[in-house]
């Protein structure tokens, strides 16, 4: 990678910190990008863009990777949009503006990448599966939510907090005990599940 992608990566992180958009971490962004690598995945569908740095971050590290991905809030989705003019990869990263759960989509992709409402894990996973080619991956962010799962549910105070950890909690075992998909957890950044077919 260029030293200058280096650096407007860097600004993206900044502007990530600064305006508390949720972007994945470090330690998961190394382990994505050396994943779209070591598999040679060339077609990536992403639920939630954010300001496009997950997207960006995959594509610089395979330059024959092409990512589609949506997001519904519209300031980030033109904040993406313009992120995505600066890094020259209007030709490989198609951004959607919508609902995922409103979304058609024909193509077929080897990596589906779940990183938006955490609480519509499952949905998300449901809706899109048949759109996952038969040797690709679902990668799910967040499996950890800040510690939160790991914790007893009442340490949690706010309910709102509390029922969403539940979701994700219930994603986890519906993960477990799938009867089509195997998943390995990784305990790394908020924690990444990586799912493929058994
Ligand atoms: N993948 C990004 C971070 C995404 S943050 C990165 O690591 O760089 C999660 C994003 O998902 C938020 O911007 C939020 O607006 C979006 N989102 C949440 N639910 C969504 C939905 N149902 N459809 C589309 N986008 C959604
Ligand atoms: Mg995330």
């Amino acid at each position: 990678m260029v030293d200058n992608a280096y650096s407007m990566l860097r600004e993206l992180k900044e502007y990530a910190k600064e305006n508390d958009v949720p972007i994945m971490q470090d330690e998961g962004i190394d382990f994505l990008t050396t994943f779209v690598i070591k598999h040679q995945i060339t077609n990536v569908l992403e639920i939630g863009t954010a300001i496009g740095f997950s997207a960006i971050s995959m594509a610089l590290a395979n330059p024959k990777l092409k990512v589609t991905s949506i997001e519904r809030d519209e300031a980030r989705y033109l904040e993406a949009v313009k992120n995505i003019k600066k890094f020259d990869l209007e030709d490989r990263i198609t951004l959607l503006f919508n609902d995922a759960l409103e979304v058609k989509l024909e193509d077929e992709y080897d990596l589906i990448f779940i990183d938006a409402a955490k609480g519509q894990n499952k949905n998300f996973f449901e809706k899109f599966e048949k759109r996952l080619s038969e040797d690709g991956f679902i990668i799910t962010d967040n499996m950890k939510f800040h510690g939160y799962v790991d914790k007893d549910e009442s340490e949690i105070k706010n309910r709102n907090l509390r029922g969403l950890v539940r979701k994700i909690k219930d994603y986890k075992v519906f993960l477990e005990e799938n009867e089509t998909y195997k998943t390995k957890f990784y305990d790394l950044g908020d924690g990444v599940a990586v799912t493929s077919k058994r």
